[in-house]
């Protein structure tokens, strides 16, 4: 016996429900199958709990500034991290509650929850169930990637998971890997009061920004008293008494780091090991990302494959564009491609980074002529007024198309500003339409058109 749905979707996470919703308004019956939490990373372990503990610690690092503006604080300030915990679950448990209601509460959707695995290209079972539909959507996600150092099964770990149940403050928290998540996990926890040590394997952190972008992130990280040991690979881990030895691999500095709780943010794993994927003929890369074509439908047809899980993206703006991606394309005859969309994301620091386009090692290895602009965020009136004015602004454009390339902006507002960039980039417009704007003073962007009338050549 199996149950027919015109569609199945596999997970929970940024496109699924979306996905879901809008095949339910048009009158397809539809299974949506989640093994965990609903939400997925996002709304769970990701996007929304980092943000409100980051919001937490800018909050405490403020009113630990207090006297450069003019107000004093009785005593140190000190985080109650048990209250921090349930002002973060409180607000990731709202939008958990909220994707299960909604989904719960539309026509036409049945929700299942239970671990689904593929049986053939057209059937999924889930708790000794089978499932059956002409069209199936995998929005999987993926996992904290845990690398084979030696040791690492005897020396107790966290990851983005488990660091959302941690509830105390670690005296020194050491943090595995220089990127995005471990750079915020590091900032938080420094401002919370740990002592806080990454470690970063490459020559500098953020290594896929610019040189520049990297540097001034390490400096603000270091001014706050992060330590980072860079070019410095972790070669083994071990439990001594209540903590961790972390020994590295490294010309510069002592060879083992002794920190009392571990993060490990070194990437991501696609969950698409346990999904019975050779059951449906649905092939992967050799890092277990399903394949997908421009539209987003894998080898098989009739399965696409959403957000993480197929290594176009890796963030819940991607998802949620595949979502837009598939439905419209489905549902409305579109025509709409993952190669249309400009890249773009933040980096949740404070200040935080925008980021929009090409990065200038990628302008320079296209080999187009280009002009480019910085401008440094202390010279920006509004991050002045706030006392936040560490980071700069850079803009690349094509000097014949007169095209924005690429845009950082690190810097107080710098992940809202970047949108006034991208917008006109998607419109395909000159920056001039940037340069001519009149803006709202005092804002950072209000800033933009000074920074492009001193455009000069891509050096
Ligand atoms: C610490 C951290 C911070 C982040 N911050 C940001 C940020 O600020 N901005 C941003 O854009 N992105 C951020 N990201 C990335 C973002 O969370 C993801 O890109 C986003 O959640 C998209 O995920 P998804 O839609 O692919 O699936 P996910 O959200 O990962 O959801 C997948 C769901 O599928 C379920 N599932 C998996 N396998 C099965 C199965 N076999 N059967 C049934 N259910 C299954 C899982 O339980 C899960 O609920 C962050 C990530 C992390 C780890």
């Amino acid at each position: 016996m199996s149950r027919h749905f015109d569609a199945i979707i596999i997970g929970t996470g940024q496109a699924g429900p979306s996905l879901t919703a809008r095949f339910a308004a048009a009158g397809m019956a539809v299974a949506i199958i989640e093994r965990h939490k609903f939400g997925g990373t996002c709304v769970n372990t990701g996007c929304i709990p980092t943000k409100t503990l980051v919001a937490s610690a800018y909050a405490a690092h403020v009113a630990r500034r207090g006297a450069e503006y003019g107000f004093a604080v009785n005593g140190d300030v000190r985080v109650d991290m048990k209250r921090v915990k349930a002002r973060k679950d409180e607000v990731a448990g709202r939008s958990n509650r909220s994707v299960e209601e909604s989904l719960r509460g539309l026509r036409n959707c049945t929700v299942v929850q239970g671990h689904a695995r593929f049986q053939s290209s057209r059937t999924v079972v889930v708790n000794d169930e089978v499932l059956q539909a002409d069209k199936i959507f995998i929005n999987v996600g993926g996992r904290a990637s845990v690398p084979p150092i030696p040791g690492v099964n005897e020396a107790s770990f966290l990851t983005n998971s488990s660091m959302m149940d941690v509830d105390f403050l670690p005296e020194h928290l050491v943090i595995i890997g220089g990127s995005y998540v471990g750079l915020e996990f590091a900032q938080m926890y420094r401002r919370f009061g740990s002592e806080v040590t990454i470690v970063e394997m490459g020559p500098r952190l953020i290594g896929r920004e610019d040189e520049d972008v990297s540097q001034a992130v390490r400096e603000i990280l270091e001014t706050e008293g992060i330590q980072i040991r860079s070019n410095a690979k972790c070669i083994s881990l071990a439990k001594r008494d209540s903590r961790i030895a972390v020994g590295l691999n490294c010309d510069e500095g002592p060879p083992e780091i002794s920190g009392t709780h571990l993060l490990l943010a070194v990437g991501r794993t696609p969950n698409t090991n346990d999904l019975g994927l050779d059951q449906a003929g649905v092939a992967t890369d050799q890092r277990g990302y399903i394949l997908v074509d421009d539209q987003l439908q894998t080898n098989v047809p009739g399965i696409w494959a959403l957000g993480d899980c197929n290594g176009r993206g890796a963030f819940t703006h991607t998802s949620y564009n595949d979502y837009e991606i598939v439905a419209d394309n489905l549902l409305d005859a579109g025509q709409r491609r993952v190669s249309d969309r400009i890249q773009t994301y933040a980096l949740f620091t404070d200040p935080p980074l925008g980021r929009c386009g090409m990065t200038d090692a990628e302008i320079r290895k296209s080999g187009r002529a280009a002009l480019a602009a910085k401008h440094p965020m202390s010279r920006v009136s509004r991050a002045v007024e706030k006392g936040e004015t560490q980071g700069f602004i850079k803009i690349s454009v094509d000097k014949e198309t007169k095209q924005i390339l690429g845009a950082a902006i690190l810097g107080t507002g710098g992940d809202e500003v970047i949108h006034v960039l991208l917008d006109v980039m998607y419109a395909k417009a000159p920056y001039t339409v940037v340069q001519r704007a009149m803006h709202i003073h005092p804002t950072v962007a209000e800033f933009l058109p000074t920074v492009l009338s001193k455009l000069e050549p891509f050096a």
